[in-house]
């Protein structure tokens, strides 16, 4: 068998972590191209030693000069480049076959959406690329025949629970509602005044998972679920009413598929990230990932509604799908200078919410249907959210 050829964008962080982890586990499957970081000199030295990709890149430059030199002394065989064209060219080199999309935030928008219109298999974590330019991504996936494989883990676990040949097609497969699990983050049992004064430190403390600063923010304030509620719109062709969420703080159950005759099929496991990202990597084969069997035996499971008066970011996203247009992506750069500046400790967590809103308001309903509609937009709301949390936070 040929070996895969991967680039894996955003290697350094966690989801690109555990990606080489799992691929260090098939000696000769894959054939790493490129990996690529923004800041971790350190961390991407160490991949480059252990993983011999022929392409390292930083988008950050001042930390590609210092990459450079290091790899030099060592005369490791690695070609290093900076930027964000760099990044794009990692993603559609014609080597490569197979896109690790694990960039954060909307940074990761034109190198996902350049892989999808170079017709790439594109394994897709950074599910801000659907939530700012959802309907384009699939456009390009549709026009490209490229191959699209979730790795959230609930996308995933509803990939696994339809039918191979689903197509987007709810009537035809008997598909009721894609339900999305959620374990409510660390904040789940908290009150409103508690959740209002929450730290950084708190906020990133998630009970299951282990994962980047700014998804783990995601996660409390339950942003993490309504981008996702907005990623499943776009995967599978859902309605708004077709994709519900439930509360399951156990994270066993990682979303589930209710079918017209009553049926309910989920997909459960430990949860670890390189059992999706395998899933991916080796799809249609099953591979090994690493992780620890599900112990069954004596745990208890359970489910229960989301709140949306203690967690209004979840209503917030859903508004945001339902407005449609620009609305996703006001939504989400706000959320991203919000977060940035609530793990800097310049405004309450509460604020999180309450900007985003404020920025909503003022920006939705404008243009939103070419790609630079999309970057105005989201430009736009970062200034917006930036400027009233300096007003109100000074
Ligand atoms: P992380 O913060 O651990 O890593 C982010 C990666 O992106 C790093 O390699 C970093 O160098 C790179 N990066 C950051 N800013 C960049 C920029 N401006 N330009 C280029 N590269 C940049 O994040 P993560 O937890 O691995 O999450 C990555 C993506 O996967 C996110 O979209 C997240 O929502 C999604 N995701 C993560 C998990 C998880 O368990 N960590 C689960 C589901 C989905
Ligand atoms: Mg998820």
């Amino acid at each position: 068998m040929k070996p895969r050829v991967l680039t894996v964008l955003g290697a350094t962080g966690s989801i690109g972590v555990s990606t080489l982890d799992v691929v260090a586990r098939h000696p000769g499957r894959f054939e790493i191209h490129a990996l690529t970081g923004a800041t971790q000199v350190e961390r991407m030295l160490e991949q480059c030693r252990n993983h011999r990709p022929r392409v390292a890149v930083m988008s950050e430059p001042a930390a590609a000069a210092v990459l450079r030199e290091r790899i030099a002394a060592e005369r490791l065989p690695v070609t290093v480049l900076e930027g964000e064209a760099a990044l794009t060219e990692v993603a559609t080199a014609p080597e490569v076959d197979t896109v690790m999309a694990a960039i954060v935030g909307a940074a990761g928008l034109p190198a996902t959406l350049a892989a999808a219109q170079a017709g790439k298999r594109i394994l897709l974590a950074n599910k801000e690329t659907l939530v700012v330019a959802g309907q384009l991504f699939m456009d390009a996936i549709a026009a490209s025949g490229a191959e699209l494989l979730p790795i959230d883990s609930e996308h995933n676990a509803i990939f696994q629970s339809l039918p191979r040949d689903f197509g987007g097609d709810f009537q035809r497969a008997g598909v009721k509602a894609l339900w999305l699990t959620a374990s409510g983050g660390p904040f789940r049992t908290l009150s409103a005044a508690e959740i209002a004064a929450a730290t950084p430190a708190q906020a990133v403390a998630h009970p299951n998972w282990v994962m980047g600063r700014k998804i783990s923010v995601d996660s409390a304030s339950l942003m993490n679920k309504g981008l996702e509620v907005i990623e499943a719109r776009w995967l599978f062709n859902a309605r708004p009413d077709q994709i519900k969420v439930v509360v399951h703080p156990q994270s066993i159950v990682h979303s589930m598929v209710e079918y017209a005759d009553g049926s309910v099929i989920a997909q459960l496991g430990t949860p670890d990230m390189r059992t999706p990202i395998a899933y991916a990597l080796g799809f249609p084969e099953r591979i090994d990932a690493g992780v620890s069997a599900l112990e069954l035996m004596g745990r208890q499971l359970s489910f229960e509604a989301p709140d949306c008066a203690r967690f209004p970011c979840l209503q917030l996203a859903f508004d945001a799908l339902i407005a449609g247009g620009n609305a996703a992506a006001v939504l989400n750069a706000a959320n991203e200078v919000a977060v940035a500046r609530f793990l800097d400790e310049a405004i309450p967590f509460n604020a999180i919410a309450a900007s985003i809103a404020h920025t909503l308001d003022q920006l939705a309903g404008g243009a939103a249907a070419t790609l630079d509609d999309l970057l105005d937009a989201d430009r736009q709301a970062r200034s917006v959210a930036g400027a009233w949390l300096e007003r109100t936070y000074p």
